[in-house]
């Protein structure tokens, strides 16, 4: 379970998050919404750990991710993340991209390492591209690719950064439908995204933002068909 207690994060004189508090559970799926510079990436980025926060905390499984003892790396290989680009080593095959971090973070042999990124690579329907270079794939397998990276890691958790957002109208199926696939295993997810259809029917609870508030956060069918925050209204009407 995740449990963001308060959590305020300033970037010079501007507050990005102004006292957040939020509960995650293990399996929910929950999507955050809202619009540019609302504080949703940064909100991913302090719950793995990778920005600090100024007050509050936030607790992952009994760890408080910005005590001092806490060891981020092996946070990390619990919550994982995937960003809307991720720059894989070009010289590198996917196959080897994939097994990585297995390698040098969890110390698997290449065996054991391939075989981690061979079953992960299946899984989002790469199976037939691990000896390609990521170049040479369309920027939805890059990010199924990404995916599969991620998942290499074993993670309890998985935060989704706007994951379709850099992609061609046309690819942007192919990876809601790797993160449904996560969605109906039972992964627990947070995913910011613009994708409001995928939203509604993914989502165990949408959280929207505005201005470094969480304004709203319900059930899917209840923030998009009655949104109560003013703020939420005019977002949805101006998404629509
Ligand atoms: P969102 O993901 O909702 O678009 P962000 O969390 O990326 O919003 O950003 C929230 C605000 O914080 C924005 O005004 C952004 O410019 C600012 N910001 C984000 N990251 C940094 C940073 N590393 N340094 C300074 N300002 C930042
Ligand atoms: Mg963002």
């Amino acid at each position: 379970m995740i449990e963001i207690e308060n959590v305020r994060k300033s970037f010079g004189e501007l507050e990005v998050l102004k006292g957040i508090n939020l509960t995650v559970d293990k399996g929910e799926v929950l999507t955050v919404i809202g619009g540019s510079g609302s504080g949703k990436s940064t909100l991913l980025t302090c719950i793995n750990g990778l920005e600090p926060i100024d007050a509050g905390r936030i607790v992952i499984d009994g760890t408080e991710v910005h005590a001092k003892s806490t060891d981020l790396n092996k946070l990390r290989q619990k919550v994982g993340i995937v960003f809307q680009q991720w720059n894989a080593f070009p010289h590198l095959t996917v196959l080897e991209n994939v097994m990585l971090a297995p390698r040098k973070v969890l110390g698997l042999s290449k065996a054991e390492a391939e075989a981690v990124a061979v079953r992960q690579l299946t899984h989002v329907g790469l199976a037939e591209k691990l000896s390609v270079y990521p170049n040479r794939m369309s920027g939805g397998q890059q990010q199924r690719m990404a995916i599969a990276r991620a998942l290499a890691m074993s993670p309890e958790y998985m935060l989704f950064d706007e994951v379709t957002s850099a992609l061609d109208p046309m690819l942007v199926g192919e990876v809601l439908d790797t993160l449904r696939m996560l969605a109906s295993e039972g992964m627990t997810m947070i995913c910011v995204t613009h994708e409001m259809k995928f939203a509604r029917e993914v989502s165990d609870r949408v959280a929207f933002f505005h201005q470094g508030v969480m304004a709203e956060i319900a059930p899917p069918e209840q923030l998009f068909d009655a949104p109560q925050h003013p703020e939420t209204k005019k977002f949805l009407a101006a998404t629509h």
